[in-house]
């Protein structure tokens, strides 16, 4: 899938657009033809956590596309001032109205290929609530805590929602069903 964006105009002088090698480089760019500025498209990073209380965690039905309706951990995309950590904690209280703080990393799961047109690289860390109510906020329709063995598989929203699902139960000691990859 070609990346959605594709930017017709210069984002430093106006120009149009085209594309080129750029010197010392090695693929084809968005080059500005009139000042020569180099659009380069970077791959998207999205932060979440597994927000853990009891041996609990939380999960979070999607209220927006893609995938709405479906089930996940919260997360989002990570703003261009923050580090992972922060855009993890952030849109977990964003979405869920939890504060948490950060464990380990439970993994980094990239895709070459996504929905939005590109690359996505989804970044997770394990995460004890530390306060707060659970309530589905910002972007999200319902939230509630399941155990391990409740997970809906079948209705989870991105391949990295299983994935890192099924790596929460890895590192819980818990059994990971058959047929989850
Ligand atoms: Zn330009």
């Amino acid at each position: 899938m070609a990346p959605i964006i594709d930017p017709k105009f210069c984002c430093s002088c106006g120009g149009p657009m085209g594309r080129a090698v750029p010197r010392d480089d090695h693929r084809e760019r968005h080059v500005c033809t009139k000042c020569g500025f180099v659009h380069y498209l970077d791959p998207k990073v999205a932060c979440g956590t597994i927000a853990e209380r009891d041996g609990k965690m939380v999960l979070i039905q999607r209220a927006i596309e893609p995938r709405k309706g479906s089930w996940s951990f919260p997360c989002g995309f990570m703003e261009i001032d923050e580090t992972t950590e922060q855009a993890a904690a952030r849109e977990t209280l964003e979405e869920t109205g939890l504060e948490v703080r950060l464990g380990p990393l439970l993994g980094a799961y990239s895709y070459a290929d996504s929905f939005w047109g590109g690359a996505i690289l989804v970044v997770v860390y394990r995460a004890e609530v530390t306060g707060g109510v659970l309530k589905p906020d910002t972007d999200v329709c319902d939230a509630r805590w399941i155990g391990p063995s409740e997970i809906p598989w079948e209705k989870l929203a991105f391949q990295s929602s299983t994935s890192a699902m099924r790596d929460w139960l890895r590192a819980g000691g818990h059994a990971v069903p058959p047929g989850v990859s």
